[in-house]
């Protein structure tokens, strides 16, 4: 059997965010325009940005982005980072990525969300046009925020209309702020009639996911608790969910305390809709090439199932009808 060239695979990222995913270099060149002092050793920059391969917690993950925050306050900073994340997936052969980000990270000094939302799509096109790659962007609320205040930033970001920014989804804190406690959020985004996606399922709440499921979300980050709940699987595959499994970030979280814990091999069997990315590049120091490494050693995936899996992540996509044509064409190329 010949090796498999993953790095050669086209590959389509549906998880992905912005500050978790920003390239050591572009990190320097961010902290120079901020005028912020770094340390001099890439090793010792990489601890800072970088989670411990083992985290204590999904908390302690996060904890790797507060380095970042300061970095991203302008619209100069958020162009050059939303290029610099979609340059290295086309790098590695990613022809669709979809960026997210939380326009409140970047609102400290007085960033509005439609300029933060404005610089990112800015910087996605340069990307696209330099590398051929479609790049797209979310917004995300944040779910420990204050609920006023994401209220208002989803409404403001609801107003831009720009087709490379094309949907929704919560991040953050999940333990602590299940669905059930940011409903009217939710709804709230519900009612735009625009596409969302939905962080549950990462931090061993099946309630969550199942109340993710319940609301109608069709696109689900993470679903990890999926390795251990039969029926829950049994719902989530009846009600078409999309999965956005990161393994590598899983693990350091300890979502999944090993391989057995992680849900791809209960989901491929039950015929659920699964799909393949980072959630955090350089916070979980991967990339998908690496990812589908791990898919190959961990769980034998071949070039076929890579295939089937990136057309799940087309047709779950928030790409336009002609987009996802297009996309689904050059992926059956790619892999005939
Ligand atoms: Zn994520």
């Amino acid at each position: 059997m010949t090796a498999i060239d993953f790095h050669k695979l086209a590959k389509i990222e549906l998880h992905c965010h912005l500050d978790g995913s920003l390239s050591l270099s572009t990190i320097r060149h961010l902290a120079e325009l901020a005028q912020i002092d770094l340390p001099e050793d890439d090793e010792e920059l990489k601890q800072h940005v970088t989670a411990p391969v083992t985290c204590e917690s999904l908390l302690e993950y996060l904890e790797s982005f507060d380095y970042i925050r300061p970095l991203l306050q302008t619209n100069e900073a958020l162009t050059i980072a939303a290029y610099d994340v979609a340059k290295q997936a086309a790098l590695e052969n990613v022809i669709y990525i979809e960026v997210r980000f939380a326009p409140e990270l970047s609102m400290d000094k007085g960033l509005t969300v439609t300029e933060t939302i404005d610089a990112v799509c800015q910087g996605l096109r340069q990307a696209q046009e330099e590398f051929g790659i479609i790049a797209k962007a979310l917004v995300c609320g944040m779910r420990q925020s204050d609920q006023s205040l994401t209220a208002r930033i989803l409404d403001e970001a609801n107003q831009v209309r720009d087709s490379d920014f094309v949907g929704f989804d919560f991040a953050g804190d999940e333990l602590n702020y299940g669905p059930a406690a940011i409903k009217p959020l939710i709804e709230q985004v519900k009612s735009y009639n625009r596409p969302m996606t939905f962080h549950a399922g990462e931090c061993g709440c099946s309630a969550f996911l199942a109340e993710s499921i319940a609301m109608g979300i069709k696109r689900n980050g993470h679903a990890t608790i999926l390795a251990q709940e039969p029926e829950l699987l049994d719902e989530f595959v009846k009600n078409g969910v999309t999965g956005e499994l990161c393994l590598t970030s899983n693990l350091q979280t300890k979502a999944a305390v090993t391989v057995n814990d992680f849900p791809y091999l209960k989901m491929k069997a039950a015929g659920a809709n699964i799909t393949i990315n980072t959630d955090n590049r350089t916070v979980s120091d991967t990339n998908l090439t690496k990812e589908y490494e791990l898919y190959h050693k961990y769980f034998d995936s071949t070039v076929q199932d890579f295939y089937a899996h990136n057309k799940t992540a087309i047709e779950a996509s928030f790409a336009s009808d002609e987009e996802k044509e297009e996309l689904l064409a050059r992926l059956a190329k790619a892999y005939s």
